[in-house]
Order: structure tokens, then sequence, then C-alpha cells
């Protein structure tokens, strides 16, 4: 066990997260100390002091720490001292601070220790983004929608999802609605321009067609949208869920953005992470999905699956791209305390590192050559190597949706289970959260304070 004196700071978060990217969790301390004499304090075997002269500076502290993890481990960190969900949030606001790309390059380098590799691609979905989005965020509302079921629970889930009966699924569907109709008149009375709508999950395609119409109608008519002007996106994640009559409903509605997320396109992978279909499964969805003229299909793929090596990830990427998604996020596998995986192989999440980093530097090389561009990053706890997940697309073909949640300039009306809505105050720079209940049996009991919940976007 390695102990970490850090002095002249208060809290220990930025620190211990610091250690996280270098140690297992149960491999360190980080204790937090307020000396003015820490350089003579004796320490014992495996203990280091760091910020001894009792520097101000939280960045000087965290470079000080990280070049001595380094060294301890031989382990050198792309993402520098960057531990936060929201790395491209720190570029964007060196930019806003000193005007230019060359310069943000150089601060990202010297002030965060982060690789030229990773600077380059924060720098291409900062160019992107500065290129595609226009107009002030804070002007507009994103809009989310979650159903919170699934035909069976994947091994790594830890999203609102069940597997529930024919009644269960309606009774929620006749709740949500009354919450989307109860949010629709205030939307309307608030003067409220939704920019975007996102339905997801869960996996909303569990619904059956007809719940799916009238929940996309209650949003339609409640929120004064119009899905064929929206981006409107329709989570089909479980492949085993799609079929003709749902993407019928959808397309009729205006509806033409759909994500189907095969995670691998490899059948033993797809069993051993808890799947209930075959890759076969969703080469058919995508099929579907392309007959029924969607515009924009994203797919989800996980880089560092157990059990998977490079090939095997290479394989399902050459597949997506071949079956026509023209919106593809490439995720870093998350390994959770207390998950299956985390409980079975503690160390899954060291040994794999310098794979899923090859995985990650394949997939924006091969994405690249056929003219996908990434625009949006964000970064998870438990993330193998401390990597990230990356979101590219063709020209165009982004989600604002997604964007706009990193952000975090903007207001998400968060509807059903699960959701967690947003409010921005612009003025301020901050979001206050508003969370319905996680629990679709308690969000049916307590559905009249998820309604009075709704008066607080408007407070
Ligand atoms: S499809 Fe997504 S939400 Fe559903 S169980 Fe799997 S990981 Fe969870």
């Amino acid at each position: 066990m390695y102990r970490f004196y850090i002095n002249n700071v208060d809290n220990d978060y930025h620190y211990d997260a610091l250690a996280r990217v270098f140690f297992g969790d149960d491999d360190f301390e980080v204790i937090t100390i307020n000396t003015p004499d820490a350089e003579h304090l004796a320490l014992g075997d495996n203990s280091y002091m760091v910020n001894s002269s009792a520097s101000d500076s939280r960045d000087a502290i965290k470079r000080e720490f990280y070049y001595l993890l380094s060294d301890l481990t031989g382990i050198k960190s792309d993402w520098g001292t960057l531990t936060g969900v929201r790395p491209l949030t720190i570029a964007l606001g060196i930019l806003d601070k000193v005007g230019n790309l060359a310069e943000m390059q150089q601060e990202l380098a010297n002030k965060y220790l982060v690789s030229e590799e990773k600077i380059q691609l924060l720098t291409d979905i900062a160019n992107y983004q500065l290129n595609h989005l226009k107009g002030n965020p804070s002007d507009k509302s994103g809009v989310y929608i979650g159903v919170p079921f699934c035909p069976t629970r994947c091994a790594y889930c830890s999203f609102a999802s069940n597997v529930a009966g024919p009644a269960a699924i309606e009774r929620y569907v006749v709740d949500l609605l009354k919450e989307i109709e109860y949010m629709g008149d205030l939307v309307k009375e608030h003067n409220t321009v939704i920019e975007s709508l996102y339905m997801g999950g869960g996996t909303p395609t569990t619904l059956s067609a007809d719940q799916l119409r009238r929940v996309i109608i209650a949003a339609r008519d409640s929120l004064g949208v119009d899905p064929a002007k929206l981006e409107f996106t329709v989570e089909a994640g479980r492949p085993d869920t799609i079929t003709a009559d749902k993407l019928a409903v959808m397309r009729d509605l205006g509806i033409s953005r759909i994500s189907i997320n095969p995670q691998s396109m490899k059948d033993e992978t797809l069993k051993l992470i808890g799947r209930d279909h075959s890759a076969e499964d969703i080469r058919n969805g995508y099929r579907l999905a392309k007959q029924y003229g969607f515009d924009v299909i994203n797919a989800d793929l996980i880089a560092g699956l157990p059990e998977e090596n490079l090939n095997d990830f290479k394989a399902s990427l050459e597949e997506v791209i071949d079956i026509g998604a023209n919106n593809i996020t490439v995720h870093t596998l998350s390994v959770k305390r207390g998950s299956r995986l985390k409980d079975k192989d503690p160390d899954y999440y060291r040994r794999n590192e310098e794979m899923v980093a090859d995985m990650l530097r394949y997939a924006r090389k091969r994405l690249s050559e056929e003219g996908f561009f990434p625009y949006y990053i964000y970064r998870q706890k438990h993330q193998i190597g401390a990597l990230e997940n990356v979101g590219y697309c063709k020209e165009g073909k982004h989600s604002i949706y997604n964007i706009r949640i990193m952000e975090e300039k903007q207001t998400i009306i968060g509807l059903g289970v699960g959701a967690i809505g947003k409010v921005y105050y612009p003025d301020e720079n901050r979001l206050e959260r508003i969370p319905n209940v996680y629990n679709y049996e308690v969000y049916s009991e307590r559905i009249d304070e998820m309604l009075d919940r709704k008066n607080k976007y408007y407070e």
C-alpha cells in the first residue's frame, strides 16, 4: 500500500482521482495535510510527500503528483493530470481565453500534461463543433424521455433498465403520457424552444408499435415539436426489439434518427455480456432500418469487452461501417466496482490498457479513412486505462443532443424513469439537477410528485 501525503490542500478528491489512473483502488491512500514544515516530516515505507513547498496552485500540485505516480509505476497517462468527465470543456475554456488553437494546444500540454495524440483529438472535435453548431445553446432546451425496459439485462449495465411484463409496461406508458402532457403545458406557457429530443433508456423499442406511437404523438403534440424538423432520436439499442411495424410508426411520424447498438459483432461476446441476440440480428436490424429510410443510424461499440482482442474489435468496426452506420460511438469499457467482471477478474482493468488504447487508435484512423469526424467526447470513472468515449459521424450526421449534454450549457427536460433533468442558469453558468425516480414501480406510485417536480424547471 502506497501512502501519498498531499500538503496544503483541503480536499483529496482530485488527487485521489489521479492516483486511481495509476493504481488499483486498494493499492494506495491519499492523505491531505496542512503544514508549513512538510519536508521535515518523517514518513514510513512507501510513503511520499507531495507539495512540501506548500504551493497554492492545484495544477502545479497535480503535475508534481503526476510525475511521482508516473515514476513509481512507469505509466504515462495520455490525459495527463485531467481526470474529469469533460476534457473538451477544459479545451474550449482555454480556447475562449486565449483565442487560438495553437495556444490552446500549448496550454493543454504544459499545464495539464496531455499527450500530443489526445490534444489533436480535442482539437479535431473543437473544430467540428465550432464549424457545425451556431447560436447560443442556452436559448433552447433539450428533452430526454426515458423508457426503462429491455428484453434482458446486459452484464455491464448501469442504466435504468428492467425486464417487465406487458401490463407493467402499459402502466408505465400511461403514466409517462401524463408527465409528457403536464410538461407540455409548461413548455407552451413559457414559450420554451426545444432543440432536440432523445428517447433512451433502457430500450424504447421494447414498447409495442402502438405504445411507441402514443408516446411520440404525445411528445409531438404536447411539446409542440415536429419530429420531421427537429433532431428527434429513438434508441433501438437492442436489435431483438426492432420490428417493421415499429420502424413504420417512427417513419410515419417523421422520425429519421435511430440508434442500433451492437457493442460487438462477435456472437460469443454478445452471449458473454448477456445479450439475447446474435450478430445476424444486428445485421437484420440495420437492413430493415435502411429499408425504412432512416437518415441517421448510430452504432455504439465497446473497446475492451471480455475475451476480445484487437482483431475482434477491428472486425466489429468493419462490419458497422459496412452495414451503413453513419454515426458511430466508440466506448471504452468501464469496469465498475461491484460489477460481475470486476469481481471475477480484478486485474482485467489493468492488463488490457495497452490493447484498448490500440483499439481506440485504430478506430480513429480507420473511421477517418472512411470520412468520419470525431464530434463529441466524454470520459467515465473506471474506464480501462482512464481512456475515453468518442462519437464519430459523417459530415452533418452528428447528434446535437449528445453535444449539449456534454457541454452543460443548456436546460435538459427529463421525462420518465431514470431521467435526470437539468436546469441551466446562464448568469451563474450553473446547472441544477431535477432527477426523476429510478424505479418504474416507484414512478407509478409517485407520479403526482413527478408532475409536481416539473414546476421546478420554471421556478
Ligand atoms: S441494452 Fe443498454 S440499457 Fe438495456 S440492459 Fe443492455 S446496457 Fe442496459
